[in-house]
């Protein structure tokens, strides 16, 4: 059985003491739920007060990206260990805004990978195509090029205890979001790819998200395709009885 799990990015949004008062909302919406797994994504700055609000209940912290080394000068940076310090059990790399606003290459996101996994952390690796990709019929090439050089050398037991979050740009924060089928044709397209890297049985455990304007009206479609096993949620996780409905639609 593979984990389902439903992640909330809150991307830069929320001072310190407004994620604590959405924390506190979705521990109370959700936070007696048994499935699935939840994680929640603010920014650093607000992770110590989340993190104080989630102690005791299943919900989880994550963190929206991390540097790959120990430690030392590279300012603005954050790294695995400081992560797991705070309380942090997840870690989302080279989510789209990453790859094109600041640069990050498949290369340093299969770093970031690898020092994730070494310290214990559960990398949530996004990939996706852009809407020119997808149109110009490069979409399988631009996902196989992504997954190849993100998880590149990772072991079958690191490959196991990896998340893949399928994002395609064109739906990120668009309102736009894949049809089921559209979304499942890709998810069953990486799991051969991840197949091809360490054979079906590992393939079969790795957890495969979708993102891209998932939303409590839309999500139970999503959820009941075959190779979706959950969702990485940018603006609805912001909204707690959003949030909270999109993981009822799981239950
Ligand atoms: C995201 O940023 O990961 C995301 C999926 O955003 P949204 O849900 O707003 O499209």
């Amino acid at each position: 059985m593979r984990k389902k799990i439903i992640a909330g990015n809150w991307k830069m949004n929320k001072s310190a003491d407004e994620a604590r008062t959405l924390a506190l909302a979705l521990r109370r919406a959700i936070g007696e739920m048994k499935h699935p797994e939840v994680v929640i994504c603010p920014p650093f700055t607000a992770m110590g007060e989340v993190a104080a609000v989630l102690k005791g209940s299943r919900l989880r912290l994550g963190a929206q990206n991390m540097h790959q080394a120990d430690s030392g000068a590279y300012t603005g940076e954050i790294s695995a260990r400081m992560l797991l310090t705070i309380g942090c059990t997840e870690v989302i790399l080279g989510h789209s805004e990453r790859r094109s606003l600041f640069s990050e290459t498949d290369q340093a996101v299969n770093a970031k990978a690898k020092k994730a996994l070494a310290a214990g952390l559960t990398p949530i690796v996004c990939v996706g195509e852009t809407l020119a990709q997808r149109e110009s019929g490069a979409m399988e090439k631009v996902i196989e090029q992504q997954i190849h050089g993100s998880l590149d050398s990772l072991s079958e037991a690191d490959l196991k205890r990896t998340v893949i979050a399928y994002e395609p740009v064109w739906a990120i924060g668009t309102g736009k979001v894949a049809t089921p089928d559209q979304a499942e044709e890709v998810h069953r397209h990486i799991r051969r790819l991840l197949s091809d890297m360490h054979g079906g049985n590992a393939a079969a455990e790795v957890t495969i998200l979708y993102g891209g304007s998932v939303k409590a009206d839309n999500a139970a479609g999503l959820f009941e395709m075959e190779n979706i096993d959950g969702a990485l949620v940018g603006g609805a996780s912001l909204v707690a009885d959003e949030f909270a409905a999109i993981v009822k639609a799981m239950t």
